[in-house]
């Protein structure tokens, strides 16, 4: 590493529904959110400019590394590593000793195991369709008027309605028919979310996942997924503080790691 330098290393994390910057200086980070725009490269630098005021910056760092979908629309991106590799790198910064990381976020669901050094020796994505994610959940939501925060405190406990449908327009029909047979809502949330921590579970079941098992996204937000997850793997699975920002963190430590 290059010496007398102050040296501070941003990771933006442009994701589908959200956008997280990390601001990193070796010892300690700061992370900030905000919602996916138009314009996600304009978005990136106020939030980052944002989180390097909070940071006592005089100016945004300059080494930066931008992951997720709209990483290649940030021109001056130091690297660009991916999503995949910022993950794994977040989740055992975040737990060390991880050694599987399921992150579901706004549009896509993926499973990823790491060797006992950390490092990325398999993985599982689901990019092609919204079931199972971020995306599907707050469709849901929408179709029963509960706000995506407040799914999980609707569903803890509650037996699960069976839902069969996975594809979000034809869940979403099946939910607002089961409405109108006079079903509850918690048992219909519950079915939901047993059905996403059921596809999980079986998306990555081929990757033989190993605790510590790291829940990252904005999903892992939701308690009840990771309670009804949890069983479904038959080991609880962690969800660390800074969840939402493992993507973000790992490519700030990529980002520092380059320098020098
Ligand atoms: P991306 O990185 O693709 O932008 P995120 O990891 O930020 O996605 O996750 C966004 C998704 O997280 C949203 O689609 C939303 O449904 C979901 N989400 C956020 N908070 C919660 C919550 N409390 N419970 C369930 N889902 C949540």
């Amino acid at each position: 590493m290059s010496s007398g330098i102050p040296r501070y290393a941003a990771g933006i994390d442009l994701g589908s529904t959200t956008i997280k910057v990390v601001i990193y200086d070796g010892t300690r980070y700061i992370a900030h959110m905000t919602f996916a725009s138009w314009n996600p490269a304009g978005t990136a630098s106020s939030l980052l400019a944002t989180a390097a005021a909070e940071f006592g910056l005089a100016s945004p760092p300059t080494l930066v590394a931008t992951t997720g979908y709209g990483r290649r629309t940030v021109k001056d991106a130091t690297l660009t590593p991916t999503e995949i590799t910022c993950h794994a790198r977040g989740a055992a910064y975040l737990v060390p000793g991880c050694r599987f990381v399921i992150d579901i976020g706004g549009q896509d669901a993926k499973g990823i195991r790491l060797s006992e050094d950390g490092s990325v020796e398999d993985f599982v994505m689901n990019d092609k369709c919204a079931a199972g994610t971020g995306r599907f959940l707050s469709t849901m939501g929408q179709a029963l008027g509960v706000h995506v925060d407040h799914l999980a405190q609707h569903a803890l406990g509650q037996e699960p309605h069976r839902i069969n449908a996975m594809c979000t327009v034809f869940a979403e029909s099946e939910v607002i028919s089961l409405i109108n047979q006079g079903i509850e809502r918690g048992p219909i949330i519950a079915g939901l979310h047993a059905s996403i921590a059921r596809r999980t579970a079986s998306m990555v079941a081929s990757l033989r996942p190993e605790p510590p098992i790291v829940f990252t996204g904005g999903v892992s937000q939701n308690g009840d997924i990771v309670q009804r997850l949890s069983a479904e793997l038959g080991c609880p699975v962690i969800v660390p503080h800074d969840a939402v920002y493992a993507g973000a963190i790992g490519a700030a430590l990529l980002a520092w790691e380059h320098q020098g």
